[in-house]
């Protein structure tokens, strides 16, 4: 055995957990369902919120910079709603037909001898249609989803039972955003908190780490939004941009899709201990941590 072979045996393999983003990084954004999210969302504020159709690009753009996703800055500056019924109403209708079974990916990562985990924002339902979509449900140990990291929704509006009318309607101490930020020298610092715990907040992504035991400084953090591998850094994790190929600040590795996996970090091939087939046990569906 040549000695490049023995030292690599002996060498601890640097990551014990890979942890994926699911929508747009395990699937390309050409599957057109980000643009079917971002119209269900303006359709249900809208109909369901009943928020005029001429502020919708203005706070959609406001609510998803400040807030990390749009249902947490809605929630912040004052409107309620069934978590549930906004996930049906903005994953319900999505084409998901466009997802088709991605064998290349799947055997990549069952050929990978580390721990795989989903960390979405998305809900339970959203990722595990998506997963069987492409085919994937039994290539992961678990999921970390919306309900993982928001298991309690105390409404507000509904805390009676005869105010279920109010649900989804706009209350008394709504905050104007739009107004906020017209303001000269207007920041993010004053404004509300969301009660919405989710990635790119550094607190969400440690929540996360802790409630699947993940060491974030063994671990590799597959993501196609740049903010998250941004924070995702901060917290300690080694990050891969998905989508681009070009590296950004935060980045440790760039991938244009996650097809390139191996090419790019064949490292991760290289474990000391003998690859694992599968996860036996979870047949059906992956596990949702929660
Ligand atoms: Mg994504």
């Amino acid at each position: 055995m040549e000695y490049g072979d023995l030292y690599r045996q002996v060498q601890r393999q640097k990551y014990d957990c890979l942890l994926f983003d699911l929508d747009d990084t395990l699937y390309p954004l050409s599957s057109g369902l980000a643009t079917s999210v971002l119209k269900n969302i303006q359709d249900y504020m809208i109909e369901k919120l009943g928020i005029e159709e001429s502020k919708i690009p203005d706070l959609c753009n406001l609510l998803y910079k400040n807030y990390g996703t749009t249902m947490a800055g809605l929630r912040a500056i004052g409107y309620d709603f069934d978590y549930d019924e906004y996930h049906s109403f903005v994953h319900g209708r999505l084409p998901y037909e466009n997802l088709k079974p991605d064998p290349v990916l799947r055997s990549l990562l069952l050929s990978l001898p580390i721990r795989k985990v989903i960390f979405t924002n998305a809900d339970k339902i959203h990722a595990i249609k998506v997963l069987r979509r492409l085919c994937l449900e039994d290539c992961f140990e678990g999921i970390i989803c919306f309900e993982t990291l928001n298991p309690f929704h105390k409404s507000t509006a509904s805390d009676d039972d005869d105010d279920i009318e109010f649900l989804g309607s706009r209350q008394p101490s709504n905050i104007d955003i739009i107004g906020h930020f017209s303001q000269p020298n207007a920041g993010s610092s004053g404004l509300p908190k969301t009660p919405i715990v989710c990635k790119p907040s550094e607190s969400a992504i440690e929540k996360a780490l802790k409630i699947a035991n993940i060491d974030p400084h063994r671990t590799l953090f597959f993501e196609d939004s740049v903010r998250n591998i941004q924070s995702g850094k901060l917290v300690g994790l080694d990050t891969v941009l998905v989508g681009k190929s070009q590296r950004v600040k935060g980045a440790d590795y760039a991938l244009e899709s996650i097809h390139n996996l191996r090419e790019a970090i064949p490292e991760l091939w290289e474990a000391d201990k003998p690859a694992e087939a599968n996860y036996p046990g979870v047949t059906v569906e992956t596990s949702v941590i929660a």
